[in-house]
């Protein structure tokens, strides 16, 4: 805990870093300016960033009469970052610059619901990005590493307190993950990690007030409320997945019916799709899983979809106009400027978005639904780990508090 003049100074930092990250390139005189901080405590916070290879020197500006001032830019390139996501299918990971630039990426299956194994995958896929990095005159160091998990997940204390697909109650992630890696780590569910993945580097960036809707196995909400993610009075919030969206729908693993997962989730998708075969309708997909319909999953219904199968396409569009009921809900109640889908399920791109915005834009109050956009992640499966990246970089420079 810094006190007194240590604090002042990591204070006086931190500000003069957040500036010229976000307003450089800045001569010294501007910074000081702009941050009302005197001329002799401006350079000696600029030596030390200069130094620590947060910020360079490049080129002059414009002069005011005089010598022209040397200009100062942040350097994306100071850190690495790793994020990372544990999801019911996969591990992924990749390596980031503080811009969001990957360097290199990393993906295995998830093979249990053991959360021990699974983590130790994710601890695993650190390691192999960490492993032999691309060489530089300066070794770069790593900051630390970010992961959004499924599930209820307390970033603040660092706790995994539950999860649909692992066997998990509240599990101390973050301690158990910093003893192994002996790196800084933070949590966040997987959905909320998402949305600040795309407030980072995505699709919202300078948005403030956002969902981003992950729909995979599962589906759940990241909410941006203010700039700041909203995660309700105990860490609940955005479980759009069990909002109800059929009153005589089918049984939902939470107990209750017509949760949207039960009909737009992937696995919802496959278990609809072999419906429609059992009432004969022709399809590719009975020759895809050669016969067996019991290997029918979303990936495979979003497959003969692509190519150009009927029964596959309506039966994404049956779930995109679910989720766009839910999505028109969500307009209402929250007046977002942007709701960006992403997610496995993503994947079937207008197949699902063009009758999700239909069903959405039908059920949205026509001065709401006229300010808000409707799209795609443009990150992709590197959505998640790309979200745990940025977390990471956030804390790197918040600016510190007093008390
Ligand atoms: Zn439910």
């Amino acid at each position: 805990m810094l006190a007194g003049p240590e604090l002042i100074r990591a204070i006086n930092k931190q500000r003069v870093l957040r500036l010229i990250r976000s307003a450089g390139p800045i001569s010294r005189a501007d910074a000081a300016e702009q941050t009302g901080l005197t001329r002799p405590t401006i350079s000696a916070v600029v030596s030390e960033l200069l130094e620590e290879g947060w910020v360079e020197e490049m080129g002059t500006g414009e002069s005011s009469g005089g010598r022209p001032p040397i200009l100062l830019r942040f350097n994306p390139r100071a850190r690495y970052v790793v994020g990372a996501e544990l999801s019911a299918g996969h591990v992924r990971a990749v390596l980031s610059d503080l811009s969001g630039n990957v360097v290199r990426r990393v993906k295995y299956r998830v093979e249990s619901s053991d959360p021990v194994q699974e983590l130790g995958r994710v601890e695993q896929a650190v390691r192999d990005l960490l492993a032999n990095l691309p060489k530089t005159a300066q070794p770069v160091p790593v900051a630390g590493v970010g992961l959004g998990i499924t599930g209820m997940v307390d970033r603040k204390t660092g706790t995994w307190h539950y999860s649909p697909h692992f066997d998990v109650a509240d599990m101390p992630v973050v301690q158990m993950l910093e003893e192994r890696l002996v790196l800084p780590v933070w949590i966040e569910n997987d959905a909320r990690a998402m949305a600040w993945g795309d407030h980072s580097f995505g699709a919202a960036k300078g948005i403030d007030n956002f969902a981003y809707i992950r729909v995979g196995v599962g589906i759940g909400a990241g909410l941006i409320i203010g700039g700041e993610l909203y995660g309700g009075a105990h860490e609940g919030a955005g479980e759009i997945g069990h909002m109800i969206v059929d009153n005589d729908g089918p049984r939902c693993r939470c107990g209750s019916y017509g949760c949207l997962e039960t009909v737009a989730s992937a696995t919802a998708i496959a278990r609809r799709a072999v419906k429609r075969l059992g009432q004969g309708q022709p399809s590719r997909i009975v020759e895809m899983v050669e016969g067996d319909l019991d290997r029918v999953i979303g990936t495979t219904v979003i497959d003969a979809a692509d190519e150009g199968d009927e029964l596959a396409r309506d039966t994404l569009a049956e779930a995109g106009r679910y989720l766009g009921l839910a999505i028109g809900n969500l307009i209402n109640l929250l007046n977002p400027s942007m709701v960006i889908v992403g997610g496995g399920t993503a994947r079937a791109e207008n197949l699902l978005l063009q009758p999700l915005r239909e069903a959405a834009m039908a059920r949205a109050l026509p001065t709401l639904r006229e300010k808000v956009q409707i799209v795609l992640t443009p990150l992709g499966e590197d959505s998640c780990p790309l979200g745990g990246a940025a977390l990471v970089i956030e804390e790197l420079f918040r600016v510190p508090s007093v008390g």
